[in-house]
């Protein structure tokens, strides 16, 4: 049960919640409008529970996991083993109040304090990378859930596709439906959740984090490897010999072997075959088809329909041409006739191998959320007295920030602006209002004389051990690939 907020006025046995600007009154066993608070026998409770991470650490200082078997088994925190997230600790809104938990530990001689809140973010999105190399929609497209507008699509990054979600302006500035739709799809996807998103002029897509995505009812198996260009670099050598001629269809980058620099130093011979696209330096070629979900992320089926006609006096009988996708998913080999026209062969063994190899080395195809939030904002005052030597103090690297505990990456510039892979953060840990905003947790921990430095609620400051056993609090393992927040330098890859 968590003290907070407060409970400020009592009519016909209901009960006020001032967590959040909506400021429900709850009746006797009823939840308010976010289903994060309730009234039990007339007190305000948070109704889930409020989540500490357990580690201890092994002889020779390597962390292994505390595996603690059901709940809470009535042992008190240890300072430096447990770490209070804001993971159901509620929220002190508005927030002059101090945060809801304050708490002190000793870490290896060193007073520490973690300052936890569940914070209410109206300023908050997604950014969501599908490792696909299908077309989802031109950029800046729209992207909806529901019918409604919740974002748009980004960049298209290495074998990725980025999209934008959330952000203030569909969670505010739209309808009432639109911010409604956008807190559902950033609330699900944040917690794990599935998402069924259109973009407009393009595909459907259903967007898991930690998953598949599925594109158009399919699901994407494999990231590609590279560009057309990479792939010819990558490769090159094992094609040598076995081939005259490869092509790496590709919507971005499509390469050729024979023109291509790696090539070249191989010492692969001209094979005069003619491309169609728009030519960029040897061996690589932009544009040579429209996007789409065929081969290589374009809207071709027939891979031989990006080909011009060979040169007459440079092309031979019986060259030998492997025309391959990006993801080795599409490819087809082909030998040339007297003609000179490309006459579709088995592929030889020896090539199957180089397909497979391709293939061997895209990555499984993968959604990755990325919560991000602006804690520069009121949620500072329940902090310190004066929020900006909060923001200074997180620049300067006093304050470590997480978020459910897990590492999070801070943007340079003003304010607090963090980032936060949403797998790594234990399950449940985002909640919603209706005003419409996102709830995520945060914590802030420093060195207590740190704290006391920049103006921080000082009379709040309550020993771990104080919190003791309840109800209410739920003990979960920490994850080996997060840093001990207390001991964040130790980690030595904290991100990816
Ligand atoms: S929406 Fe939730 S946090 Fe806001 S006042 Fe109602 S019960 Fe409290």
């Amino acid at each position: 049960m968590t003290p907070e907020p407060t409970v400020e006025s009592v009519r016909d046995d209901k009960i006020r919640c001032d967590a959040c600007p909506v400021m429900c009154y709850i009746k006797p066993g009823m939840a308010g409008a976010c289903d994060r608070y309730a009234n039990r026998d007339g007190e305000l409770v948070r109704v889930d529970p409020h989540v500490v991470l357990d580690r201890t650490v092994a002889q020779g200082g390597s962390v292994v996991p505390f595996h603690r078997p059901g709940d809470w088994d009535g042992q008190l925190l240890q300072g430096s083993e447990t770490f209070v997230t804001a993971i159901g600790a509620g929220t002190t809104y508005p927030d002059y109040k101090p945060a809801p938990f304050i708490v002190s530990s000793e870490i290896d001689g060193v007073d520490m304090v973690t300052v936890v809140t569940e914070g209410i973010f109206s300023y908050c999105g997604v950014k969501v990378k599908v490792d696909t190399d299908r077309y989802l929609g031109p950029e800046r497209a729209i992207v909806r859930a529901q019918g409604e507008a919740v974002g748009h699509v980004t960049t298209g990054e290495y074998g990725s596709q980025m999209l934008s979600l959330g952000g203030v302006h569909h969670l505010t500035g739209g309808s009432k439906k639109e911010g409604r739709v956008t807190c559902d799809v950033l609330l699900d996807l944040c917690n794990g959740k599935p998402a069924e998103l259109t973009v407009d002029d393009g595909a459907t897509i259903v967007v898991q984090a930690g998953r598949a995505p599925i594109i158009n009812g399919v699901v994407e198996e494999r990231m590609r490897v590279g560009c057309g260009s990479a792939t010819i670099g990558m490769f090159a050598k094992q094609w040598h010999g076995k081939v005259d001629e490869v092509v790496v269809v590709d919507d971005h980058i499509t390469g050729v072997l024979s023109e291509h620099q790696a090539g070249k130093l191989l010492g692969i011979r001209g094979s005069g075959i003619k491309m169609k696209g728009r030519r960029s330096t040897p061996g690589r070629y932009f544009q040579v088809a429209e996007p789409g979900t065929g081969w290589g992320g374009t809207n071709i089926s027939d891979p031989l329909s990006i080909l011009g006609p060979f040169n007459l006096q440079e092309a031979w009988a019986g060259l030998r041409l492997l025309m391959v996708s990006t993801t080795g998913e599409h490819y087809a080999y082909y030998e040339l006739d007297d003609r000179l026209m490309p006459v579709e062969r088995e592929l030889p063994a020896s090539l199957k191998e180089s397909v497979e190899r391709i293939q061997e080395n895209c990555e499984p195809a993968l959604c990755t959320v990325l919560f991000m939030g602006g804690a520069g904002g009121s949620l500072r005052a329940g902090v310190t007295e004066n929020p900006v030597r909060l923001t200074r103090s997180v620049k300067d690297a006093l304050t470590y920030v997480t978020c459910g505990g897990a590492p999070v990456y801070v943007w340079p510039g003003g304010g607090i602006t963090f980032m936060v892979d949403v797998t790594r953060v234990p399950d449940n840990a985002f909640g919603y209002v209706p005003t419409p905003a996102l709830v995520a947790p945060i914590e802030f921990t420093l060195r207590l004389s740190d704290y006391a430095a920049l103006g921080g609620h000082m009379d709040h400051v309550r020993p771990a051990s104080s919190l003791g056993p309840s109800e209410s609090r739920r003990q979960v393992p920490h994850r080996l690939d997060n840093p001990w927040p207390f001991a964040p330098q130790t980690a030595r890859r904290s991100h990816g």
